[in-house]
């Protein structure tokens, strides 16, 4: 049954009750008046008019006279048509044939008050037997009213009971149901799909049940095919990266380690089941790799693991999700093999360049006693290409020369002799050593170099060798009969700033980040002035290795401004 129905037909059956009850009341109310009206109707009636008989009959104990007549006649006749009760019509009757022989005699006739005797008496009777039938009705009316109490009480207390009982239960029987299907609904929010609910009437309540089972199947079913299918993609990427030489680990956004491959294990030196889940940087305080990993910036990274020196760069990538970080992946590349490659490559260029130096040298020497007269006089043609043999050995030397700079700095061999040293003397040695080259292009070098500046604490050669590379490269540059400016200043307190002007055509802002690179030219570069391309690079290694800073300005059009800081002494 429907709970539709099933409330139709509680509530309809609490109704019929109510309607049961009142109908009772009415029938046992209408009884009872009825009871009262044939009291009052048929006997107390009658009682009135024996009543009025007897006053009307003592009023004159002789002959009737018509008034009395006329009250005794209408009560008789009355009396006659209120019979009601057994013997009381032939007390009626002879009550009226006393009466009409009554009216019949005169006043002196002896059987007058004999009589008058007999119709009081006759009246008395009639007035008896209606009081008797008054006390019999009244005492089954008692009864009735007493039996109608009675039903109406139990009925009434059977309306109470159903009436009690259905608004105990009911509430709890549509409550129930939904208490337990929200608490199941709360329990699927948590996704716990294996929830069921138990409803086993016919009703709504039965379908919802079932429809509510059928969802959390269907759910359960899909959670299930969902995990096994996001599994099988787990196992695979795990796979991927595990197969991977590259050392990678991932960590969720508050730093506890997600995964960690097969390589980034070895390197760390504790099984993956010890990495995974763990706080990262607790691991760290016990672990020089991972606090380096987690800690420093440093890109490139020297490892020794599994017994042998391994070279890696880091990466890290941040995680994102809806642009916020949700963790980071740290990848360790493993850069041996070209490290090796580039250590070969360095050691092949120092081997030949240190190789090329002594022929070069030579070369030079004897170029040097060609000039000399005594050896032989030349043509103008033959002193020609004297001059651009020379030029091509000075050339060269100073490439080779770069090249072995180039290779101590990438082998680490670079030393350093720092002394303190008045920048002048630093400007002096470059000025002269261009300035042939800048007369040759009339180019005009303005030095701005206070006598007064404090010293620098530098290694001499190195930064007159940096600073010469950037006057050769203004001057290179530069237009024909144009100016370069060489400044010496004082820079945030504690260093010193030596910066080279030029005006020549400028270098675009797209290459400014990459001049200071390796074997760098900046492309369009004419035939003339190109060089190794390691001259700037070289210059960087030098001014760095001296915890100074080398920086580049400029404009196309107008000239770049070259500068590099040193430490001064004192302060
Ligand atoms: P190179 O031996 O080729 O001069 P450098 O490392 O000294 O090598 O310079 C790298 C490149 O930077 C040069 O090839 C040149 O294109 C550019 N460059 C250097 N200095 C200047 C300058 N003052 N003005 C314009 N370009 C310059």
């Amino acid at each position: 049954m429907t709970i539709k129905k099933k409330l139709r037909v509680g509530i309809g059956f609490l109704f019929l009750l109510a309607i049961i009850c009142c109908g009772l009341s009415i029938y046992y109310v209408n009884r009872l008046s009825a009871d009262e009206k044939n009291i009052l109707k048929d006997n107390y009636e009658s009682v009135q008019y024996s009543k009025n008989i007897c006053v009307a009959i003592d009023a004159n104990r002789g002959a009737l006279n018509s008034q009395q007549i006329k009250v005794v006649d209408e009560n008789i006749t009355a009396e006659e048509h209120d019979v009601t009760e057994p013997g009381e019509g032939q007390l009626a009757d002879s009550l009226r044939s006393k009466f009409e022989t009554l009216k019949r005699i005169g006043g002196n006739n002896p059987d007058i008050v004999e009589l008058h005797l007999a119709i009081r008496k006759l009246s008395y009777g009639i007035m008896q037997l209606n009081m008797t039938a008054i006390e019999r009705k009244y005492a089954s009316a008692t009864n009735a009213a007493n039996s109608a109490t009675l039903i109406m009480a139990f009925v009434g207390s059977f309306l109470f009971l159903v009436a009690f009982s259905f608004v105990v239960n009911f509430p709890g029987y549509i409550a129930n149901p939904i208490k337990e299907l929200t608490e199941r609904i709360k329990e699927v929010s948590k996704r716990n799909y294996q929830q069921q609910l138990n409803f086993k009437s016919n009703d709504e309540f039965g379908e919802l049940g079932q429809a509510f089972n059928t969802m959390t199947k269907k759910l359960d079913e899909y959670e299930h095919s969902n995990l096994a299918s996001i599994l099988f993609e787990k196992k695979r990427i795990e796979t991927i990266i595990n197969s991977m030489h590259d050392a990678i680990i991932g960590l969720d956004e508050k730093s506890f380690i997600i995964f960690a491959n097969e390589v980034a294990s070895t390197l760390i030196g504790l099984p993956e089941q010890s990495l995974t889940g763990k706080y990262a940087p607790d691991i760290a305080l016990e672990n020089d790799l991972l606090r380096n990993l987690l800690v420093n910036d440093q890109h490139k990274m020297k490892i020794y693991a599994d017994n042998r020196e391994s070279y890696y760069t880091k990466e890290v990538l941040a995680v994102t999700s809806k642009d916020k970080i949700i963790g980071k992946v740290i990848i360790l590349k493993n850069i041996t093999e070209f490290q090796q490659l580039d250590e070969a490559k360095t050691n092949f260029i120092a081997t030949i360049s240190h190789e090329l130096k002594t022929p070069i040298s030579s070369i030079k020497m004897s170029l040097k006693l060609l000039e000399d007269k005594r050896i032989g006089a030349m043509n103008t043609e033959q002193q020609q290409l004297l001059k651009n043999i020379d030029e091509d050995a000075a050339r060269l030397l100073q490439i080779t020369g770069e090249l072995l700079d180039m290779a101590q700095v990438e082998t680490g061999k670079l030393q350093l002799n720092f002394g303190s040293t008045h920048p002048k003397n630093i400007v002096d040695y470059a000025v002269k050593a261009l300035k042939t080259t800048a007369e040759q292009k009339q180019v005009t070098i303005k030095v701005q170099c206070d006598e007064t500046l404090p010293d620098v604490h530098a290694d001499l050669d190195k930064t007159t060798w940096v600073l010469i590379n950037l006057l050769s490269n203004a001057v290179k540059y530069s237009r024909e009969k144009s100016t370069v400016d060489l400044v010496v200043k004082v820079y945030k307190a504690d260093e010193i700033e030596f910066s080279v002007q030029d005006h020549g055509r400028g270098i675009d802002q797209r290459y400014l980040s990459r001049i200071f690179d390796r074997y760098f030219k900046v492309p369009g570069s004419t035939g003339e002035q190109t060089g190794t391309g390691l001259g700037l690079a070289i210059a960087k290694d030098f001014i760095e290795a001296q915890a100074g800073k080398i920086g580049v300005e400029s404009e196309m059009g107008e000239g770049s401004r070259f500068y590099f800081t040193l430490k001064r002494i004192g302060n």
